[in-house]
């Protein structure tokens, strides 16, 4: 039986750096400060930005919130974005994803200044991730290398399979691991012999979207195993894109769903608004 990687544990020893973090900063005077956009009332985005205030208030990270009604214009958003770029005091921006289908996401990510981007999906950030060299990596993939890393388990040389090649998840996380050194496979819908594949890695990255698709067969004895997917089964549940109960009889480590890479997500992100801060002010700081 495999051994769980408790997600939940890694993320709030992530967000307890965080804080520690932020009082170093707060201690020479300088406050980090996240800037949380929601435009329109989706539910359920609404929910992720109320989790990403409260993870700022414990971490001791001021979040300054801006919630517009889903008739907010492209334009009207471009100009809020322009406003928090050029606020000093605003150290990290998040538009919270998906946005009404009147306003053009890619546009608007784009418009967010880099050294801001805590999502770390602007173009340039990526583009720094694949020379290895980002500051602000995007979450969920850097949350899934934390999982292995912190459940001691050294990626160097290791044998790398991703399902999924996705520009926020499947491509970032196969980039992170070969910035780790593992020697990486990225798997998509055109694979052929997927399962002989996903039978050959010491460790398994599921981005799918299918619940239950890595099945225990595709797992190599002992090998780590990380599930990306969040899904709704057929029985309303939460569940991952890989067989929990299959799959555990094989791994020598799982992340279980929820409570495995899900915390991270928003861990991760109070990480990146503390290295922005410090970034933004490494002049006052190292003065
Ligand atoms: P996408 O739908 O964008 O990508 C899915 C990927 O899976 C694609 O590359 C697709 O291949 C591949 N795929 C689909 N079917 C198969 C198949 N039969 N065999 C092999 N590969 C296949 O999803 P995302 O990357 O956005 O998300 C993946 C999962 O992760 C979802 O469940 C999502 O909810 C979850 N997620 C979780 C987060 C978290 O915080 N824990 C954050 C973000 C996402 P192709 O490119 O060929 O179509």
């Amino acid at each position: 039986m495999a051994n769980i990687i408790d997600g939940k544990k890694i993320a709030t020893d992530i967000k307890d750096e965080a804080k520690a973090s932020a009082e170093a900063l707060k201690a020479k005077g300088v406050e980090p400060c996240l800037a949380v956009v929601l435009v329109g009332d989706d539910p359920a985005s609404a929910v992720y930005v109320r989790n990403k205030k409260k993870a700022c208030e414990y971490c001791g990270i001021k979040s300054l919130s801006y919630e517009l009604p889903a008739s907010t214009s492209e334009s009207e958003l471009l100009t809020l974005i322009d406003e928090l770029n050029a606020n000093k005091e605003v150290n990290g921006i998040l538009v919270q994803l998906p946005l009404p289908k009147t306003i053009d996401e890619n546009k608007v990510l784009l418009r967010i200044l880099p050294e801001k981007d805590v999502d770390g999906f602007h173009p340039y950030n990526v583009g720094l991730l694949s020379i290895g060299k980002a500051v602000l990596k995007s979450c969920t993939p850097a949350g899934c290398i934390e999982l292995i890393k912190r459940s001691g388990v050294d990626i160097e040389g290791k044998n790398c399979v991703v399902i999924g090649r996705s520009n926020i998840v499947g491509k970032p996380v196969g980039m992170l691991l070969l910035a780790e050194n593992g020697t990486v496979t990225t798997c998509h819908s055109r694979t052929k012999n997927l399962k002989e594949i996903c039978a050959e890695a010491d460790i398994l990255v599921a981005a799918i979207g299918k619940p239950g698709f890595v099945t225990g067969d595709m797992v190599k004895e002992g090998a780590v195993v990380i599930d990306v997917g969040i899904n709704r089964g057929a029985d309303g549940k939460l569940c991952g894109d890989v067989d929990f109960a299959s799959a555990s009889e094989k791994a020598g480590y799982i992340t279980p769903v929820p409570g495995g890479v899900g915390p991270m997500t928003i861990a991760m992100l109070m990480k990146n608004c503390i290295k922005a801060c410090e970034a933004q002010n490494s002049e006052a700081l190292n003065a």
